[in-house]
């Protein structure tokens, strides 16, 4: 029989996926004995059950009440109890940390009465009017579905005529003012009353938590985070701890570490005076942690403590939400926390370095992506000049853009493709789109946990907050700083490792970590964050099974992968070398009306492909390098249709004779024209039926390779081809291949074996892998093409008109252009490389598509036994780090932070 209610104490971490992080991470630290309020999680399966029926699961009901009966008796207090209630929280909490983007309810159990109760035994009027108050606005917003906003005007209005600051200038009668207040405005705008019955509140707030799985903000952001949409979100019911008593509470959140830069030492904002929900919020402004160690001394070593409890045994970064009440502190939260690609290196490094993990376990702590933003260039800080402000920098990086004032102006200008910082004096959930749509967001006010920088440092975006010297007018939509004015639209830089603001767009050099790689990871003595860096790489370098390969087509692109780490070259394309001034020649081949003009045109452009060969081979020395075969449509290659028959149109107009050479184009840019180039003419097919062209091509390749070795080089070309769909297209040219080799090697009396292999870039290639092994000496994997055919999606149509859609509908939650499509494309994959090794054992196998760089993709290769992934030469380290990665046990290509 299922289960849908686990109490605190029979769960534990490694039940995240049903009792969600939070609920799993409660029940661990009651476990070890840490101080937690009591309680109990509501399983994701039950909320899975109530999404997919709209109600809730059999038995549900009963197992809540029982664990309540079994929570009250403990607590010697019942549930709303008039003379000294038992109050709870409703918490959200998913298998993955999503935080703010679900909803939670607390002081659930208050009533008109039971507030009187409480104001009795605690001795505080307002406390617990303050309470009943948090309760009908929660309530109220999240479960009756009033607008936030009316309550928070309600609020500011009666603060207005009681002249209060804030919300400690309300005194208890206010509140209970507002109270009756928020209860109308309820009745006003649902046409019902605020349930006054506990048992209801408690029901209807566990429905709303679930509820809140589909809420606007938490579907963005798991789109944005690849979450899948079908985990559904745990609910956990806890007795309340009372941040809100007077002077000697308070309300928290800490980190073990600096979360932005991992800077060891303790690190969080408190509020006297609160409960856990406003530290976050910023109606306050909360105080350094360290101020908590002057305010209540034993609480703040007893926290250390506790913390330091916490690191060692999760043996990692946690983040943590406290509340102190009457001088006791309660722990109400902890997780691994979220933290910057820089905090990830510099953490996992020290962390192997206090003996806490293995090299190992800290390679699994990084990850590709977070890699690939540590290379993205920074401001010239030589350069920048006077900074407009400067506030906390919270999450690192260079960004330039538009100032926008809201979340929908973000969004608008966005998807015009400008781009933008989102300036706020304080970002709220409601503010996600836009800061998916920013490049950097910039608040006024908030610390390093406020909801702008929690968020920002999850989406590795740039973030500088609290820059309090800057005045936001979002209506006005501009800010002042100093005698400065910033009108909307105006460019600013945001330096999210500095905590700066420049005005225009700052001038950006290399970062550290892109000079390290650039000098080939030969710094003589790396430190800090390179240092780090270059820790994982020597890790992921001496486990790794995966090869690590770059596409380059240039001389410049090979070195520069070399010096990144590569070793060889998984595509060299040659399209580019019938581009520029060579065009003519190229034109000249398509149009020769004889064999003599054709072998004219081609001899022509034999010496300069021999040229870059040779440049390419001389930069690859020793290694190997995959020279792919002219795979595009030749049309590519002559002038647009439309403006040839302008052209020759407008010469008529004019009288003037038209050009014969204008006319023969057209004519042949006619017969070549294709409905559908993407499966027209090319590729494989093109060698085959245009005379001459693959025979030139491999002549070039092996004269430089003759060209290499007599200069004392060890050249190691290999020849691919593309497009094959069967064995036969490959025989052919794997025939011609060869009798050109063997005619080289002759005439220069130079040994040449060029392996011959193909790209498996077609379903039915794939399919008949084990035919094609027969004629090839190695495959390699062209996921871009195999994608687009697998699927029937041309890319370039697709990814504009309904890819956003489909994700939208969460048919994919991440595009198949992007990362490999296991079952599909990867099932593919898997058979050609079964088939093809079954033939030809020593077959050598890789991919060249873009997939080859992509931290979840290369792990998909690691498992399916590939030889190597080849990538462009800036995400060689990326795929070095991730082939690491991969080859170590228990990591599936699920985390790459
Ligand atoms: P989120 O996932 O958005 O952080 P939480 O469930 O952690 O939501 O709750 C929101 C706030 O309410 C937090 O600051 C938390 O500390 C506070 N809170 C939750 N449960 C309790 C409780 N039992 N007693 C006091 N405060 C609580
Ligand atoms: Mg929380
Ligand atoms: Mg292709």
């Amino acid at each position: 029989m299922v289960r849908y209610v686990y109490e605190f104490a029979e769960g534990g971490r490694e039940m995240a996926g049903l009792l969600g992080g939070k609920g799993a991470n409660l029940a661990e630290m009651t476990r070890m004995g840490l101080p937690v309020p009591p309680g109990f999680t509501v399983t994701t399966e039950a909320c899975r059950a109530f999404l997919a029926t709209g109600s809730a699961p059999d038995g549900l009901d009963r197992e809540i009440s029982e664990h309540l009966t079994a929570l009250e008796e403990a607590a010697g207090r019942r549930l709303g109890e008039p003379a000294d209630p038992l109050l709870l929280s409703v918490r959200s909490g998913a298998r993955f940390s999503m935080p703010g983007m679900m909803e939670t309810i607390l002081d659930v159990g208050l009533n008109d009465e039971s507030v009187l109760g409480l104001a009795k035994v605690s001795g505080n009027d307002r406390f617990a009017w303050d309470s009943y108050r948090r309760l009908v606005q929660m309530f109220g917003s999240t479960v009756m579905g009033v607008d936030g906003a009316l309550f928070e005007d309600v609020m500011a209005r009666l603060k207005e005529r009681r002249g209060a600051a804030d919300d400690l200038g309300l005194d208890a009668a206010d509140l209970a003012e507002l109270v009756e207040a928020y209860k109308e405005l309820i009745r006003d705008r649902t046409g019902e009353y605020f349930p006054l019955s506990p048992a209801e509140q408690l029901r209807r707030a566990v429905l709303a938590v679930f509820d809140s799985w589909n809420g606007e903000r938490a579907r963005i952001y798991r789109r944005r985070e690849h979450i899948p949409d079908d985990l559904g979100t745990a609910v956990t019911v806890q007795t309340m701890v009372f941040g809100n008593l007077g002077a000697d509470s308070g309300s928290g959140v800490a980190f073990t570490r600096d979360p932005a830069t991992g800077r060891p030492g303790l690190y969080g904002d408190y509020l006297p005076n609160a409960q856990g929900e406003d530290v976050v919020a910023g109606i306050r402004n909360t105080v350094p942690l360290d101020e908590l160690g002057r305010i209540d001394p034993e609480s703040f070593s007893r926290l250390r403590d506790l913390m330091r409890t916490l690191e060692t045994h999760y043996r990692d970064l946690c983040d943590i939400e406290f509340t102190i009440e009457r001088g006791t502190l309660w722990m109400l939260q902890t997780r691994v926390g979220k933290r910057t690609a820089e905090a990830a290196f510099a953490i996992a490094g020290q962390l192997v370095e206090e003996g806490l993990i293995s090299e190992d376990e800290a390679l699994t702590r990084v990850g590709g992506s977070g890699l690939a933003r540590l290379m993205f260039p920074r401001f010239d800080t030589s350069a920048v000049g006077e900074a407009l402000a400067h506030g906390i920098p919270a999450s690192p990086g260079a960004a330039v853009g538009a100032a926008v004032f809201d979340s929908a102006e973000a969004v608008r200008r966005a998807a015009t493709g400008e781009k933008v910082v989102l300036v706020r004096q304080e970002t709220t959930p409601d503010d996600l789109p836009g800061m998916v749509a920013a490049q950097a967001v910039l608040t006024s006010r908030g610390g390093k946990t406020s909801h702008a920088a929690v968020v920002a440092r999850g989406m590795g975006k740039v973030c500088v907050c609290g820059a309090e010297e800057i005045a936001v007018d979002p209506h006005g939509r501009r800010f002042t700083v100093g005698g400065t004015t910033v009108e909307e639209g105006t460019v600013i830089s945001v330096d999210g490792s500095e905590g700066a603001v420049y005005p225009g767009a700052a001038p950006l050099v290399d970062s550290a970590v892109m000079r390290y790689f650039e000098t080939g990871g030969q710094d003589e003595e790396p430190k800090g964050l390179v240092a780090a860096v270059a820790r994982a790489m020597r890790q992921a370098d001496g486990v790794r099974r995966l090869g690590v390969r770059a596409n380059a087509d240039t001389p410049e692109d090979a070195a520069r992968a070399r010096r990144f780490g590569a070793e060889g070259i998984g595509l060299c394309r040659t399209e580019h070398m019938f581009l520029g001034d060579r065009r003519q020649l190229v034109e000249a081949m398509i149009l020769a009306g004889t064999d003599a003009a054709r072998e004219q045109a081609l001899d022509a452009l034999l010496p300069l492909q021999r040229q870059d060969f040779v440049g390419i081979l001389e930069a690859m020395d020793g290694l190997p390098v995959t020279i792919r075969l002219l795979d595009p449509p030749l049309h590519e290659f002559l002038p647009d249709r439309t403006e040839l028959a302008v052209r020759l149109a407008a010469a008529e107009a004019q009288g003037s004779p038209p050009s014969t050479h204008d006319a023969e184009l057209l004519d042949a840019v006619n017969r070549m024209h294709e409905e559908n180039p993407m499966l027209g003419l090319r590729g494989v097919r093109l060698g085959l039926v245009a005379p001459g062209l693959v025979a030139m091509q491999v002549r070039a390749i092996a004269e430089a390779v003759v060209e290499r070795k007599r200069a004392g080089g060890d050249p190691q070309a290999e020849i691919m081809v593309p497009l094959v769909d069967t064995v036969e297209e490959l025989r052919i040219v794997r025939e011609e291949v060869e009798q050109v080799l063997a005619e080289i090697a002759d005439r220069s009396g130079v040994a040449l074996s060029c392996p011959v292999g193909t790209m498996i870039e077609l379903p039915r290639a794939a399919l008949t892998a084990g035919r094609i092994a027969e004629e090839a000496r190695f495959f390699s994997f062209g996921t871009n093409d195999l994608t687009q055919t697998t699927w029937g999606f041309s890319r370039d149509d697709v990814e504009a008109a309904f890819f956003s859609a489909y994700l939208d509908k969460g048919i994919f939650t991440v595009s198949p252009f992007e990362t490999i499509d296991r079952e599909g494309v990867g099932r593919l994959v898997e058979i050609a490389v079964a088939e093809g090794r079954a033939v030809r054992p020593d077959l050598k196998i890789g991919v060249c598509g873009e997939h080859g760089g992509d931290p979840e993709s290369v792990h998909f290769f690691h498992a399916a036994g590939l030889d190597y992934v080849s990538c462009s030469p800036f995400r060689v380290p990326v795929a070095r780090l991730e082939a690491g990665r991969a080859a170590l046990p228990g990591t599936n290509g699920g985390d790459t932070r």
